[in-house]
This record gives structure tokens, C-alpha cells and sequence, in this order.
């Protein structure tokens, strides 16, 4: 269990970071009611064939209570009560396939939210203690499951015998989509541009999904989210030290400087693979197969690539991320190396893994390819990402 010290250091945090930022936090909304309802539906949907009709009544009964009691919740009011839950199932999917795998899994860090300016989780220290905070941008979930919902929109798919479903990444067929509907193209860059300018994924125009699609969207989310997390728990897995560095922008007048862990390469790629191996596990665990286990951690890189050359077209007028000119930039690197790490397990179900990360990399190619000029258009026009984006 996290400390009280550790709560009330991340709500003090959040107040600094909040009005430091001129930000205000989204208060709830018809659009939450609605996803809420959305979830809980599609959940029913999934489980109709089942279980019997009486228990999918009490099913129903018992989500719908659980979605009041997130309501009356007092979470701080920078915390979504529904995030929150959700970031404690993925910690109690990890812990479990941890434990199963026979490590020693720590302590349950004290997990939270705050605008940091990076698509991403970062831990830092609550001063004077050695614990963890582990904290996941903002709006990171919502984002992801927006990112993986239009990525899922322009993915031809063909219905299989058994009823299912196989998608199809191939980058000829993805082209062919795109060229029939290219409003699918035209999502993804909506959903960018208004994460980057207003901070907040949903205010981009929402739309409705297919089932197949959405369910397919839902367990590339869950698992991206898993892998996010997962990395995390491989730095505290693999005794990571890092290196304490001041983070002074979280700081504020009643808060003495907080310190951020920073790892090195070495570290990071360490953290990769084991956070990969449990968030595999616990994705299976969740049912979900090893191919979108890893299609996850493959395309959480992905999405943060196409985000950092998004923050610099709009900034600065050109994508360079890198400093040094022909280097690649980190995310690229790390993807690069999970393919490989994973490569070296040279089995069917893992080569198919590494092959649907390579498609899913060109249909996101092609989705930037459409994008690029449009931020370069709103750069020239005086359009800039806000202050909070880190590039
Ligand atoms: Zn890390």
C-alpha cells in the first residue's frame, strides 16, 4: 500500500502541475456516461455466448453498481475514479502473471495521472522516502484506446468460419481501404491534432464503430496499456536504480524540488523485455493471444513516433526529433531491438507477432503520410501544440 506521504506529495503535485499549466481538469461529462455504457455493453456483448441469460443478467446488475460506486467515489478531482480502476486491473493482471512466472513481485507503487508532457509513464520519488510513483500521462488510456480505434478503422478484416474475425495488415490491402475511405485516414489526424492542441484525445469528433473492429481496438488498448505498465514494473523488477534527476517543472511554491528516475539505454532495453514478457502474460491472462501481446508493445512505439514528429511539424515546421542528425530516435531504437530480442524465439506464433508489427508500422506510415502536410499547413498558419508537450 502506498503511504500517505506518497498520496499527498501526488496532490500537491497536481495542483502545481495543473495551474503551472493553465490547465483545467475535464469535469465529467455526457461523453463519460456514454463511454461507460459503451464498455459495460460491449463487455455483455462478449460474454452473451457464454454465460446464461440470468447470469448475464446479474452480470449487467453488478457493473452497472460498480460504474455508481466509481461515481461516488472521491478520487481528487485531477483523478478520473473509472482511470484509476482501470490502471489498478492492469497492475493486478501484471502482479499475477509475476507471481505465476515466479518473481518477486514488488510492493504495488502508488499509481496515478498527471499532464507530463509525454505519451508515456514516468516514475519519480516522493522526497525523502524511497517509494515509487508511477504515472501515466493525463490522458494516456484515452488516447490509446482512441489511437488503436482509428488504427483498427483502416484495417481491412475478413470473417473466418469459426465466426470470428482476422484482420489483415498487409500493407496493399491497408492502401486499398484507405483509398476507398479515406475519412478513416482523416480520424486518425483528427484525433492527433487535438490531443497535441487542446491536450484532451475526445475532443476530437467521435464516431461509431463496428463491433468487430471495436473489440479488435479494445485488446490492441489493453494491451499497449499492459506493456506501458509492464516496463515499469521490469525497472523495479530488475532492482533499476536509475539516476535521480530534479524534476523542478513538477515542482511549486509549497513543494520542495521532486526527483524523476531517469535510466540509462541499457536499463530501458532491459525494462522492454521483461515488461514484454509480463504484459504477454497477463494479456493471456485476459485472453487475450501472443501475436496482440505483442502487437502492443510494438505499437505503443509506434504511436509515441508518429507523436514526437507531430509535436515538432506543428512546433518547429519540420519532424527532425533527433539532435543528431541520422540517428534514430529513441522510440524507433527500442522498437527496433523488441523485434529482435523477440526474433532470437524463433517460433511460428512469434514470427507471425513481429510481422503483424511491421504491417501495423506501414499502415501508421500511410496514416502520417496523410497527416504531415496538414499539421504543416496549421504550423504555417500559426497553429502551435501547447506549452505542455515536450519535444
Ligand atoms: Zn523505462
Amino acid at each position: 500500500m502506498a503511504s500517505q506521504q506518497a498520496r499527498q506529495f501526488l496532490d500537491r503535485m497536481h495542483e502545481n502541475v495543473w495551474e503551472g499549466m493553465d490547465l483545467t481538469p475535464r469535469p465529467p461529462s455526457a461523453a463519460d456516461d456514454a463511454e461507460a455504457e459503451r464498455i459495460i455493453e460491449d463487455l455483455l456483448r462478449r460474454q452473451a455466448a457464454l454465460v446464461s441469460s440470468e447470469e448475464l443478467e446479474r452480470l449487467r446488475e453488478g457493473l452497472y453498481e460498480n460504474e455508481q460506486r466509481l461515481r461516488g467515489m472521491t478520487v481528487s478531482k485531477y483523478e478520473n475514479a473509472r482511470t484509476m480502476q482501470s490502471l489498478h486491473k492492469l497492475a493486478d493482471s501484471l502482479e499475477r502473471a509475476g507471481r505465476i512466472a515466479g518473481w518477486r513481485v514488488p510492493e504495488r507503487p502508488l499509481l496515478g495521472t498527471l499532464p507530463t508532457g509525454r505519451v508515456n509513464v514516468i516514475t519519480l520519488l516522493v522526497p525523502g522516502t524511497g517509494e515509487h510513483l508511477v504515472l501515466f500521462e493525463s490522458e494516456f488510456s484515452g488516447f490509446t484506446y482512441l489511437a488503436a480505434k482509428a488504427v483498427a478503422e483502416v484495417l481491412p478484416f475478413r470473417r473466418t468460419p469459426d465466426g470470428g474475425a482476422a484482420f489483415e495488415l498487409e500493407p496493399a490491402k491497408v492502401r486499398e481501404r484507405l483509398e476507398r475511405h479515406p475519412e478513416s485516414a482523416r480520424r486518425f489526424g483528427e484525433l492527433v491534432a487535438a490531443y497535441l492542441e487542446t491536450g484532451v484525445p475526445y475532443n476530437a469528433p467521435q464516431y461509431m464503430q463496428d463491433r468487430v473492429r471495436n473489440t479488435w481496438a479494445q485488446m490492441l488498448c489493453d494491451s499497449v496499456q499492459l506493456f506501458a505498465l509492464g516496463h515499469e514494473y521490469g525497472h523495479i523488477l530488475k532492482g533499476h536504480l536509475g539516476r535521480r534527476r530534479p524534476a523542478v517543472w513538477l515542482g511549486g511554491p509549497d513543494l520542495a524540488d521532486p526527483e524523476e528516475l531517469a535510466w540509462n539505454n541499457q536499463e530501458e532495453i532491459e525494462a522492454d523485455a521483461q515488461g514484454l514478457t509480463l504484459s504477454i502474460a497477463a494479456g493471456q491472462s485476459r485472453g487475450h493471444d501472443v501475436p496482440i501481446g505483442f502487437l502492443g508493445a510494438d505499437f505503443y512505439f509506434t504511436m509515441t513516433h508518429v507523436i514526437e514528429r507531430a509535436i515538432n511539424v506543428l512546433r518547429h515546421g519540420h519532424e527532425n526529433t533527433s539532435a543528431e542528425a541520422g540517428t534514430h530516435p529513441p522510440s524507433v531504437l527500442r522498437r527496433m531491438i523488441l523485434r529482435h530480442v523477440l526474433s532470437r524465439h524463433s517460433t511460428p506464433q512469434i514470427e507471425a507477432a513481429i510481422g503483424l508489427g511491421e504491417n501495423m508500422e506501414q499502415a501508421v506510415e500511410m496514416l502520417w503520410h496523410d497527416l504531415r502536410p496538414r499539421l504543416l499547413a496549421a504550423h504555417r498558419a500559426g497553429l502551435r501544440p501547447l506549452g505542455q508537450w515536450q519535444d
